[in-house]
């Protein structure tokens, strides 16, 4: 490269093409040695940044002459806005699609040779047809394979929630074109997932960055059901009132009630799960990234990729498997790091259910269903954690901090007692009930019997004659309940799925029995509590960002809104990538009079300053 052509430096690139001043966490490191063409492996959290990292090595690796960078991602329905961002912000890009004609591909070819692509975005098994890895091969041959970058890595991992058998094809690249620099990114943080996916993508010899798992932004809220459906529709109502959110739930049917209860609410709500044809969940995908205030109600079919940067809150009404799965889910809240909400109501029957879910599955040997087990138990104790959320999350994922302050342990510290005379008090319920009975009986049962409740099955079985009636009535039954659910998690109960959902004992018992385990538990009653009084005092995000405008602000930010939607449509993109919230928030405080004055905003690189520039001037001024 002659020195007196200098090419534009990653830092420009940055502020010139995606209008960002700075660099976030590692991205610097990450992009210096990515377009130097060495090998990277990036581990961030979701929400981090990984988009840059390759995007602006393709950027200055093309200045440089090396030609296109492959982008391979699983997520096809996200191509689309993904190639449209780029080519928004002035980048040439495009993506690889089955539903694209004979022309239109040798179209793409013939620019791809003549090196006038930077980016080129294909699924997994798009790579490895003939046609693509003759390109590929054609390319390489006139040094214009510039970088192959791995979206999503952790796919090529079964350990990973997203296993993609496509995946396991891509050490070919590495095998085919060895002098290719390759660049794996993921947002999985567990320690399994990502020793195989380095195994299995060949990625020893990678530099690895790992970044902090922290998302600040996000105030992890846990809170025991009682009525869940009205639990949610609190906790919308009174914190995320018309903004974006996800609800995730377990099955499909629940999707579809709980979509109903929030639009029979007045809430823009939609429902999404695999069993809905792929088009209808296109279609909705596609309006939850377009529409504004949009709640998705969804099982974990829905997120992965899902890179919509305002939405608000992610809500969990029924317990997730393991942490991993509620860190990567929660992660979808808050990506343009602005305060969002992870709340999520959990309850005995929940855990009833997932141990069930891992007890009858019989596809797994009995070391994975272990594993499983204690995956869950750890989300469980998670849940009942009296600790800051954050310190133990992290914890969970190998990285020690300090109380957060921005998770409801830290807001509203929970009342702690010992259960551990409690714990042996229940043991031995269940214990003498089915000495006496010969059967077993319900949670329900059990607990009216320690509560001394004379219910007509207690009489019918002369439950009442038990030493244990009543051994229980100065504790209240979410207190049962909330010990019962420590014993499940702990295999000390089990759950017989097969006769009614009894109670039995297992061995495990016999450590509390023996007075040789505590156990420490929330005050549940009182974390309901809580959950009132954050409704007087807990303004939403948009609420207080927009509080700190002032009218000629606000009129201008509505007028931003609203013409920012028009040309969204006009373009077939989310309003989001014309530009974010927060960009048109620091236009309409700024109150542009000139072009200059748009300069050095956020998110307004060259490209849009010149596209859009004087409309947003005018947009403002029409305001005043
Ligand atoms: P990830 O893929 O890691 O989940 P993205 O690449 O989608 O994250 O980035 C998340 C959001 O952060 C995007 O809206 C992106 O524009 C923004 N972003 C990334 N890097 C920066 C930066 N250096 N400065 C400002 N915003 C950034
Ligand atoms: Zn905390």
């Amino acid at each position: 490269m002659p020195s007196s052509t200098p090419h534009p430096s990653p830092l420009d690139i940055l502020g010139q093409v995606f209008g960002y001043p700075h660099f976030r966490g590692p991205q610097q490191a990450i992009v210096e040695h990515v377009v130097q063409g060495g090998d990277a492996l990036v581990l961030m959290p979701t929400g981090g940044g990984k988009s840059l990292c390759y995007q602006i090595p393709a950027i200055a690796r093309q200045n440089a002459g090396h030609g296109v960078t492959v982008v391979i991602s699983p997520l096809i329905a996200l191509m689309h806005d993904q190639v449209g961002a780029l080519i928004e912000a002035g980048v040439s890009a495009a993506f690889l699609n089955s539903t694209q004609t004979q022309e239109e591909s040798s179209q793409l070819e013939k620019q791809l040779l003549r090196a006038e692509l930077t980016l080129l975005y294909a699924a997994p098994e798009r790579i490895n047809t003939p046609r693509m890895k003759g390109l590929l091969g054609s390319l390489h041959e006139r040094g214009l394979l510039s970088l192959f970058a791995i979206d999503e890595a952790h796919c090529v991992s079964q350990w990973g929630h997203d296993f993609r058998p496509e995946y396991r094809s891509l050490s070919l690249l590495h095998e085919t074109f060895p002098d290719v620099p390759r660049i794996a990114l993921t947002a999985t943080a567990d320690a399994l997932t990502r020793q195989d996916m380095i195994e299995r993508l060949k990625l020893e010899d990678a530099r690895a960055f790992v970044s902090s798992f922290d998302r600040p932004n996000i105030r992890y809220t846990i809170v025991e059901k009682t009525d869940a459906t009205r639990q949610l529709l609190r906790f919308i109502d009174s914190e995320h009132a018309g903004e974006a959110g996800i609800v995730y739930c377990q099955s499909r049917k629940r999707v579809e009630e709980i979509a109903d209860t929030l639009q029979d609410a007045g809430i823009k709500a939609m429902a999404y799960h695999a069993g809905l044809d792929s088009a209808l969940r296109q279609q909705r995908q596609d309006r939850f990234l377009r529409e504004e205030g949009m709640v998705m109600v969804a099982t974990i079919a829905f997120g992965m990729g899902i890179d919509k940067p305002d939405v608000r809150f992610v809500a969990h009404l029924d317990m997730p498997k393991n942490i991993e799965g509620y860190y990567q889910e929660t992660g979808r809240a808050g990506r343009d790091g602005l305060p969002a909400n992870a709340w999520m109501a959990y309850g005995l029957q929940d855990v009833v259910n997932q141990r069930r879910m891992i007890d009858t599955s019989d596809a797994a040997s009995e070391e994975f269903k272990q594993v499983m087990r204690g995956k869950l138990d750890a989300l469980l104790s998670l849940a009942e954690d009296t600790r800051c959320r954050r310190v133990s999350l992290l914890h969970y994922f190998g990285e020690e901090s300090q109380p957060c302050g921005n998770c409801d342990n830290c807001l509203q510290p929970p009342v702690v007692w010992d259960a551990t005379e409690a714990a042996r008090k229940m043991l031995s319920c269940i214990y003498r009930v089915q000495q006496a009975s010969g059967i077993s009986f319900g949670a329900g049962h059990i607990m009216d019997i320690l509560r001394g409740k004379p219910t007509e099955k207690v009489a019918q079985f002369a439950h009442d004659q038990l030493s244990t009636f009543g051994i229980g009535a100065d504790l209240a039954e979410a207190q049962w309940r909330s010990v019962l659910r420590q014993l499940i998690a702990k295999s000390m109960v089990r759950v017989d799925p097969e006769a009614f959902n009894t109670l039995q004992l297992t061995p495990a018992a016999r450590g509390v029995l023996r007075g040789e385990v505590n156990m420490m538990l929330r005050e549940q009653a009182l974390g309901n509590k809580a959950d009132h009084r954050k409704k007087s005092t807990k303004t939403s995000a948009k609420g207080l960002a927009e509080a700190a405008l002032n009218a000629g602000a606000l009129e201008r930010l509505a007028r931003l809104k609203a013409w920012r939607a028009e040309v969204a449509r006009e373009h077939n993109l989310p309003a989001f990538v014309i530009f974010h919230d927060a960009t048109l928030r620091a236009i309409a405080e700024r109150a542009p009079q000139g072009l200059a004055d748009l300069e050095g905003i956020s998110g307004i690189g060259v490209k849009k300053l010149e596209a859009y520039g004087s409309e947003v001037l005018r947009v403002c001024a029409a305001a005043f």
